[in-house]
C-alpha cells in the first residue's frame, strides 16, 4: 500500500510516550505488513545519542511491550535514525531536512512527512514555526502533525496553541490525539448504535432513563505529580475523553461514515450540552480528592502525600457531573459522568439504563424487577452486556435479572491492536475521523472553563473526601440520588 510511504519524525524520542507506545506501535504495524520497507523514523530529542544507541532503545522498548520480536527486527531498526536537537536552533531544522531528503532517497519515500509531537506542549509553537520557516514542511508529498494532550489548559491557552500550530499546518493536516478514540470499544459505540435494529429505535428520551459513564483508575498520580497537580481530573479526563464519549453516545446518525459527517454530528452534541452559569456549577458537578486507603490489599498514601504534590493541594483527583443535552432526542435524560484516581478498580464503561415498562405484572416489592441495562465495557474488559429479566426457576410469577455477555478481547487478544497503533495507522492513511477537530476542543474547553471558574471562587474545605480504594466521595452518590438513581455497581 503506497499510501503508507512516509517519514515519521518523533519530537521527544527519548521520552516515555515514544518508548512505551510509539515504537511498539510502529513495529506492530511493520510486523503485520501494514508498513512495508518504504518508511523512515527520525527520533529527535535533546540527549546526545548515536543511531546505534537509539536503535537499541527502540529494540528494548519493543521487548518491554511484550510484542514478540521476529527475525526481521534488524531490518526494521535500520529505518530508525536519531538527531540530537535544540528546538530553538534553526540550523538543527536544516540538518533534519537534509536527513529527511537523504532517507527519502534511500527508502524511496515520496516526500510524505509525519511530525509527531511527543514532548512538552510549550515547544509546539516554536517547532511548528521553524518547521515551516526552514522548509521542513515544504516538500512534495503531504505534511501532517500529530499532537498529544494536553491541548492547552483552558480555552485561551488552547486557542493560542492552535494559532501557533496553524501557522505551519492547516486544520486538515492536524491530528489531535485522544487515545480513547483509538480504543476498540469506543469505536464500537457507533457500530452498536447504527448497525443494530434493536437499539437505534430505543436510543432516545422515550426509552432511556439515564446514561452513566465511568472511567475509574486504581492508580494514583505515580510519577506525574508535577503535571497532575496543575491539571486535575477535569482537565486531564473530562475535557477530552469523557466529553468525547458523550458525543459518540448522543450524536445523531451521520449521513455517511465520512470524517466530516461524523465530526459534524459530534460537534452538534457538544453545542447542545446545556451550559451552566458559574453559580449553577455546584448543582451539577462535584469533586473529590483521595485520602489514604487500601487497594488490592495494598496500603496507599493520600494524594497530598504523593511525590511532587503540594501538601495542601486542592487539586481534584475525582469529578462527577450531570450533563443535559438540550435537543429533541435527549431532553430530560441525565448523562452522568465520573472519573477519578485511586478508585476501586481500573475500568471504563458506559451503562445505558432503560425506562420501566408502563405496567409491571410481576410486581411484588420495590426491587423485584430490574431495569434493562446495556453496558458497554471499554477497558480493560472490552465487550457488551445486556441485563434483561427472566423467569425465576420454579417460582411462579417471579422474575430475576439475566445478564448476557459478549466479550470482545476474550476472543483473541493478540489480534487486537493498541489504541496508539490504530491511531498512528489512521494518521498515516490520512483518516482523521478518530482525532479531535479544533471545534470540539474549543467547545469542550468552554464547558470545562465554567466549572473551574466556579471551583476557583469556591474553594473546598473537605479534601481529602474519599478513601483510596472506594468509588469516590459521597457527594457523587448524592448527585444521582437527587434524581432517584444510583451508580450501577460492577455488574
Ligand atoms: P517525557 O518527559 O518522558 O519525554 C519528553 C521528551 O521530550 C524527551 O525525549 C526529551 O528529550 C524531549 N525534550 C524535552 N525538551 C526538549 C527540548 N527543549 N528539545 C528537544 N527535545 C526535548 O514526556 P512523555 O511522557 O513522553 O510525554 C510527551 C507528551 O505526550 C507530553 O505532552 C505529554 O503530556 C503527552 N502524553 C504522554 C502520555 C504518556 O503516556 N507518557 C500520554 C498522553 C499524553
Amino acid at each position: 500500500d503506497n499510501r503508507t510511504y512516509c517519514s515519521i519524525v518523533i519530537f521527544g524520542a527519548t521520552g516515555d510516550l515514544a518508548n512505551r507506545k510509539l515504537f511498539p506501535s510502529i513495529y506492530s504495524l511493520y510486523k503485520k505488513g501494514k508498513l512495508n520497507e518504504n518508511f523512515s523514523v527520525i527520533g529527535v530529542a535533546r540527549r546526545e545519542l548515536d543511531n546505534e544507541a537509539f536503535r537499541n532503545n527502540v529494540r528494548t522498548s519493543i521487548q518491554e511491550s511484550k510484542i514478540e520480536l521476529v527475525d526481521n527486527v534488524e531490518t526494521f531498526l535500520s529505518h530508525f535514525h536519531y538527531v540530537s536537537f535544540d528546538v530553538t536552533d534553526k540550523q538543527h531544522y536544516q540538518d533534519l531536512n537534509m536527513l529527511l531528503h537523504d532517507l527519502e532517497g534511500q527508502f524511496n519515500i515520496p516526500g510524505n512527512r509525519m511530525f509527531y509531537m511527543a514532548m512538552a506542549p510549550e515547544f509546539f509553537g516554536t517547532i511548528a514555526s521553524y518547521l515551516k520557516s526552514e522548509g521542513v514542511t515544504n516538500d512534495q508529498g503531504w505534511n501532517r502533525l500529530i499532537i498529544e494532550k494536553p491541548f492547552g489548559h483552558d480555552l485561551p491557552s488552547a486557542q493560542k496553541l492552535n494559532n501557533d500550530i496553524r501557522e505551519a499546518f492547516q486544520e486538515d493536516e492536524i491530528y489531535r490525539i485522544d487515545h480513547y478514540l483509538g480504543k476498540a470499544m469506543v469505536q464500537n459505540i457507533e457500530v452498536i448504535r447504527f448497525a443494530n435494529a434493536i437499539f437505534e429505535p430505543l436510543w432516545n428520551n422515550r426509552y432511556i432513563s439515564n446514561i452513566q459513564i465511568t472511567s475509574s483508575e486504581s492508580l494514583g498520580v505515580e510519577d506525574r505529580g508535577g503535571y497532575y497537580d496543575q491539571a486535575g481530573a477535569l482537565r486531564d479526563m473530562v475535557q477530552n475523553h469523557m466529553l468525547q464519549m458523550v458525543s459518540l453516545l448522543a450524536m445523531e446518525p451521520p449521513i455517511s461514515l465520512t470524517t466530516e459527517e461524523i465530526r459534524s454530528e459530534k460537534i452538534k452534541v457538544l453545542r447542545a450540552i446545556k451550559r451552566m452559569t458559574v453559580d449553577e456549577v455546584d448543582q451539577y458537578f462535584v469533586r473529590g480528592q483521595y485520602d489514604e486507603g487500601n487497594i488490592y490489599g495494598k496500603d496507599v498514601p493520600a494524594y497530598r502525600s504523593e511525590n511532587k504534590v503540594d501538601p495542601q493541594s486542592n487539586t481534584e483527583t475525582f469529578v462527577a457531573g450531570k450533563l443535559s443535552i438540550n435537543n429533541f432526542r435527549w431532553a430530560g435524560v441525565p448523562i452522568y459522568i465520573r472519573t477519578g484516581k485511586r478508585m476501586t478498580e481500573k475500568s471504563t464503561k458506559v451503562v445505558i439504563q432503560f425506562k420501566e415498562l408502563p405496567m409491571n405484572l410481576y410486581y411484588k416489592s420495590e426491587d423485584n424487577m430490574h431495569p434493562n441495562l446495556l453496558i458497554i465495557h471499554i477497558q480493560p474488559d472490552e465487550g457488551i452486556s445486556i441485563v434483561l429479566n427472566g423467569k425465576k426457576l420454579n417460582i411462579p410469577g417471579e422474575t430475576t435479572p439475566v445478564k448476557l455477555d459478549y466479550c470482545n478481547n476474550c476472543l483473541d487478544e493478540s489480534n487486537n491492536p493498541e489504541a496508539y497503533e490504530k491511531l498512528l495507522y489512521d494518521a498515516i492513511l490520512g483518516d482523521s475521523t478518530n482525532f479531535t477537530h479544533w471545534d470540539e476542543v474549543a467547545l469542550s474547553w468552554q464547558f470545562v472553563d465554567t466549572i473551574y471558574k466556579a471551583w476557583e471562587n469556591n474553594k473546598v474545605s473537605d479534601f481529602p473526601n474519599y478513601r483510596s480504594g472506594t468509588m469516590g466521595p459521597k457527594v457523587a452518590d448524592d448527585l444521582l440520588a437527587e434524581d432517584g438513581f444510583h451508580w450501577w455497581p460492577i455488574l
